[in-house]
């Protein structure tokens, strides 16, 4: 149930409406806008409580039944657009952020030439994965603790931002020492101990949409680590499983707009695992520019043959350059740069 109080409604008001949905047990989380407040109650049993017991009250404008089974991510609990700051650069404001690095961390002067150029070539986040969830035991399953220290030193090198999976809620605490963003995998979008870790944590997060998840499913993923006090959470759209089998998965283009009609979150898109194929890669991320995304994550290695993860899905460092220079034109024909 979403409480929009009065323009100008006083704490007392407010704190009126919370202490009675505390009464009714319910919980309560607060989203204060620039000119009115709205209180979410939060419960699977408000669909029982009258919503008279809230409009009743002094300073209330309304009160509205969510029937959407997510809350904190919906448009109706925040009507204003969600931005998130990764150093530099804001997700979800006019300009697109790229996001690009190589797939995991593999060495320190891999990751370094490629933080370097693709830097100079407009991406303002640097990824690499230290942990990596492999879909077989026997692939190569990242550099763990020893790619953290690679990303943290690079971090502090080139004074960029890194984003950088994690995989088990027990890497929190090392983990946010060396990165600025958290990444979620699809694989673990439905992991709820590691979302509610995330949720505790202060740092931003890229949830990625589960590979068999539909957009509700993701909202409500989102609002596992939105109801732990974290707001910053990124969405990112890298492809589901259909039928089709001539790409690795299938972009979702639909659900960029899906997701701005009924979420204030900024969504981003992974032209890459959506591909699985460099050449794939260009047509994925002109699209999702045009569609409306907030941004891309990009994969990017300095020899994508010799990569020991996702190297067919890599773009070399002269495609990342030709990317670059497709995508501003379009940016700037919706409004946008890059
Ligand atoms: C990745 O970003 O390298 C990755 C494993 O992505 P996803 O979780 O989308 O498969
Ligand atoms: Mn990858």
């Amino acid at each position: 149930m979403i409480v929009e109080m009065r323009r100008g409604a006083t704490a007392v008001e407010i704190d009126a409406v919370v202490a009675r949905a505390h009464h009714y047990g319910f919980e309560t989380q607060l989203n204060v806008g620039t000119d009115k407040v709205v209180v979410a109650v939060l419960g699977s049993e408000t669909g029982r409580t009258p919503t008279d017991v809230f409009a009743i009250l002094d300073g209330v404008e309304s009160v509205t039944r969510i029937m959407r089974p997510y809350k904190l991510a919906s448009l109706d609990f925040k009507p204003e657009p969600t931005q998130v700051r990764i150093g530099e650069a804001v997700v979800g404001g006019p300009r697109i952020v790229v996001m690009a690095g190589p797939c995991s961390i593999e060495s320190a002067e891999i990751l370094m030439s490629t933080a370097r150029f693709v830097s100079k070539h407009g991406a303002t986040v640097i990824r690499g994965g230290a942990f990596k969830p492999r879909t077989s035991p026997f692939s190569f399953q990242g550099l763990g603790n020893e790619g953290l220290q690679i990303l943290g030193a690079m971090r502090s090198e080139l004074g960029l931002p890194v984003v950088s999976e994690i995989t088990d809620p027990h890497q929190l605490d090392e983990i946010v020492e060396h990165v600025d963003v958290l990444q979620i995998g699809a694989r673990n979008m439905q992991n709820y101990a590691l979302l509610r870790a995330v949720g505790q944590s202060s740092k931003p997060c890229v949830l990625k949409r589960g590979l068999a998840a539909t957009v509700t499913e993701w909202l409500q993923a989102a609002d596992y680590v939105l109801a732990g006090g974290n707001a910053q959470v990124i969405l990112c759209e890298r492809g589901i499983r259909t039928f089709e089998d001539s790409t690795r998965f299938t972009l979702d283009i639909s659900a960029i707009g899906v997701v701005k009609r009924n979420s204030h979150l900024p969504v981003i898109v992974d032209p890459s695992h959506a591909a699985g194929h460099y050449a794939l890669v260009p047509t994925l991320a002109r699209a999702a520019v045009a569609a409306g995304a907030d941004g891309l994550i990009v994969e990017v290695h300095p020899d994508p043959a010799n990569a020991l993860s996702d190297g067919l899905q890599s773009l070399s460092f002269a495609n990342f350059a030709r990317l670059m220079e497709e995508l501003r034109p379009l940016a700037s024909a919706i409004g946008r740069s890059i």
